[in-house]
């Protein structure tokens, strides 16, 4: 048995290596739901072309794909060499100097300026994703004197960590401010916010956000000590959640991270949030055409496990096989949901656990029941801002969630969570549920005799407007 919609989504990261519109129209074809962009990397003109190109590919294809723009947060990052990169070697002597210019062999420009004033001798100083290491010998002016500990190449513009410093950074910084204005002004669907500490941090977005404009959903990233301690209050706050394992495994023990991978997943979930687990997924495939057993062992238990969506990184921003990656991904998780699918089940309904479910959530947990028990062939959720779906993909039905909405804004942003097909509908459609429950299972195939939807309306965030039904409709054929 093979499942026609696969339920967890696929995020790719475009860059150099998927940016042209043969690429981007690949990856929408392998099954890519959503796209990043980092603004760590490329300036806003870039990301201005591409974001447009990602909207009119998307539109040709008749998909509805969504646009995450990542915000770098206090992410530190060496700045450019002269020639694109530098060799260090064991036992160097290396300057990381604060300032502007260009970096050399020895000399490694910080694009955070109070680096200086931060480090003390003996701390580590880690290097793109923690594959180089450095330690802190003097610092002399702006000048941080060090020695390399583990080498290897250092390219332009990777990400630096001070796993044993306090720093002194603020979370949403200046550029960061710049970098939201342009996603308000291309409207993106969800803008991510890098090393997020507390709620706060979160909270101070949204503000600024509702000040300039409308505000964005915003998706908080997972990659400090400090937000593994603030969980609880960082899902609320936010509208979902990503577990940027890449700089969480260098702030912390390594070991520590599936725990926490698993752990801030249920959590997630169980607050109708969806969650994003991100970073080497697919590594080995940004020079090899086919990943290590280790790679598909790790998205295959992202799929066992029901999170929302896997991300890949350099795979497909700058890597070898972008578009091989993606197909690689959607492969491994449809062997996995196959399998859920023919058991039964796309792991435990979590909201269940919950003291005091919403009415959504326990409206959710019955038409789970009902999707189950009666092998329905899909639920059909008429929604406005994209919430009453969200829920019901919270809680990981067995049957296809069809997300219909009169809003592209909505369709694009139900393309990140679990199980959602989105549709996009116009208002004299949804005048009658029942015609439209037909025509929608006309296009998806589902007509065949004995078949049989619910249908799952009437929610309204006015209390006294809140009169749920749900309805199971024969398809005719
Ligand atoms: P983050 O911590 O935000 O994930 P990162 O540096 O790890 O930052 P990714 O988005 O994970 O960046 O992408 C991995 C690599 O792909 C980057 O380090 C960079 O080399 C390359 N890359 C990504 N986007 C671009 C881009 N727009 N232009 C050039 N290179 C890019
Ligand atoms: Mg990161
Ligand atoms: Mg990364």
């Amino acid at each position: 048995m093979n499942l026609r919609w696969r339920r967890t989504k696929i995020i790719a990261t475009i860059g150099p290596a998927s940016d042209s519109v043969k690429n981007i129209t690949a990856l929408i074809k392998s099954g890519v739901n959503v796209f990043r962009l980092n603004m760590s990397h490329g300036d806003h003109d870039y990301h201005k072309k591409i974001f447009s190109r990602i909207r009119s590919c998307s539109n040709k294809t008749g998909t509805y794909g969504a646009i995450l723009m990542d915000l770098c947060g206090p992410k530190i990052r060496v700045g450019k060499f002269e020639e694109g990169s530098i060799q260090l070697k064991k036992n160097d002597s290396v300057v990381v100097r604060c300032g502007s210019g260009i970096g050399r062999d020895g000399i490694i420009i910080s694009q955070y300026q109070q680096l200086y004033k931060d480090v003390k001798k003996g701390e580590r100083i880690l290097l793109d994703d923690g594959n180089l290491e450095c330690r802190v010998v003097s610092v002399n002016g702006k000048d941080v004197h060090c020695k390399v500990v583990y080498g290897g190449e250092l390219k332009n513009n990777k990400g630096l960590n001070l796993p044993d410093t306090m720093i002194s950074a603020t979370s949403f910084t200046a550029k960061d401010k710049m970098d939201v204005k342009l996603a308000m002004e291309l409207g993106a669907d969800f803008v991510a916010l890098s090393f997020v500490r507390t709620a706060r941090d979160i909270k101070g977005l949204i503000k600024y956000m509702a000040r300039v404009d409308k505000v964005i959903p915003v998706i908080a990233k997972i990659e400090k000590p400090e937000a593994v301690v603030n969980i609880d209050e960082i899902i609320k706050s936010s509208y979902g959640i990503m577990i940027a394992r890449g700089d969480l495994g260098i702030e912390l023990p390594a070991e520590e991270v599936p725990l926490i991978q698993k752990v801030v997943t249920d959590k997630a979930r169980a607050n109708n949030r969806p969650v994003i687990v991100a970073t080497q997924m697919m590594e080995s495939m940004i020079t090899n055409a086919r990943p290590t057993r280790a790679e598909v062992g790790d998205v295959a238990n992202a799929a066992m496990t029901s999170v929302d969506a896997v991300m890949l990184s350099a795979e497909t921003a700058a890597g070898k096989y972008p578009v091989k990656a993606v197909g690689m991904m959607d492969c491994i998780l449809r062997e996995i949901e196959n399998h859920q699918w023919s058991s039964g089940s796309f792991g435990d309904d979590s909201g269940g656990n919950l003291d005091r479910p919403s009415s959504r959530r326990a409206i959710a947990h019955a038409a789970n029941s009902l999707a189950h028990d009666l092998k329905l062939q899909g639920v059909l959720v008429p929604t406005d801002s994209g919430h009453t779906a969200a829920v019901l993909s919270a809680s990981r039905p067995s049957s296809p969630l069809l997300g219909l909405s009169t809003s592209m804004e909505t369709c694009q942003k139900l393309s990140l969570h679990w199980g959602i097909i989105p549709f996009l509908i116009n208002k004299e459609e949804s005048q009658n549920w029942k015609l439209l429950s037909q025509d929608i299972c006309n296009r998806c195939k589902l007509t065949r005799a004995g078949n049989r939807v619910l249908l799952v309306s009437g929610f309204n965030d006015d209390e006294l407007l809140n009169e749920p039904v749900m309805k199971i409709i024969n398809v005719i054929n």
